[in-house]
């Protein structure tokens, strides 16, 4: 069985753990941040994720995850080191270029949701294929079954506003997953809820990678982390473990 999140050109993979297709391929990235003092927030971080992965990266505040998150989700380029996506060494795509392939592959979530409050929710997720150039009636029953997945389709008519902080994230969290992105990089997704919505959206997450998604969630929570199969452990811009439930990576 493949799940209905996977990236339909590589589904085949699906499952196959760490066997799996690599969607991004990190090696020897470091990020200097110029200046008068010139910050280096990651030295050298090299890993891969892979198709069907679930992975924490976690460290805490100060650590380099932001800086890691926009390095992986090509909103920034690295100082020095490659960073692939599906193959590609984004350092040859022109900004144009790369702008297309990250709205094709990545789906991204972030603690604050981001709605458009005076859109309906089911705008909110087709507004997620605008620039993957699926035509507007199409987006609209694409939305309608990305928002079925995590379980909204009643509340598809509603401003964001009539609903709650759980409601949001996962409108949110449809908006990122309708054009089938080859990962989704989740960036603190329950730190802006409370226990029992973080709960069920950490377990939607789950089952979202049950079915075949993709995912990194960036936290600085350890106990989150320890929940899930793979964790990468960021401190001062270095790596300093990467482990899975069968054995440490690096
Ligand atoms: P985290 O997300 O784990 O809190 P960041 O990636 O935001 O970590 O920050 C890593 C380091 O880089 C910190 O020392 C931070 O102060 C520094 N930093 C982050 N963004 C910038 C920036 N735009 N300019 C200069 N320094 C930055």
């Amino acid at each position: 069985m493949t799940g209905d999140y996977a990236a339909p050109e590589t589904a085949v993979a699906l499952h196959e753990g760490r066997g799996g297709v690599p969607v991004l391929q990190l090696d020897q990235v470091s990020k200097v941040y110029p200046g008068e003092s010139p910050v280096l927030a990651l030295d050298q971080v090299s890993f891969t994720i892979r198709q069907g992965e679930l992975v924490a990266i976690v460290g805490p505040s100060g650590s380099g995850k932001s800086t890691l998150l926009h390095l992986m989700g090509t909103l920034d380029r690295p100082t020095t080191g490659t960073i692939r996506l599906l193959g590609e060494d984004v350092a040859e795509l022109s900004d144009g270029e790369l702008a297309g392939l990250r709205a094709t592959t990545i789906g991204f979530v972030f603690q604050q949701f981001f709605l458009a409050e005076y859109s309906t929710v089911l705008e909110n997720v087709a507004d997620g294929l605008l620039y993957a150039g699926v035509p507007r009636s199409k987006r609209r029953a694409l939305a309608a079954e990305a928002l079925d997945r995590v379980g909204l389709s009643h509340r598809a008519s509603f401003k964001p506003g009539k609903l709650s902080g759980g409601e949001r994230q996962r409108v949110a969290i449809a908006r990122a997953l309708v054009g089938r992105p080859a990962i989704l990089l989740a960036d603190e997704p329950t730190g802006n809820l409370d226990s029992n919505n973080g709960a069920s959206i950490f377990q939607l997450l789950k089952d979202l990678n049950a079915e075949g998604a993709t995912i990194a969630i960036i936290t600085h929570d350890r106990d989150l982390a320890n929940r899930l199969p793979r964790r990468i452990e960021v401190l001062d811009g270095h790596i300093i473990a990467d482990t899975t439930d069968e054995g440490r990576l690096s």
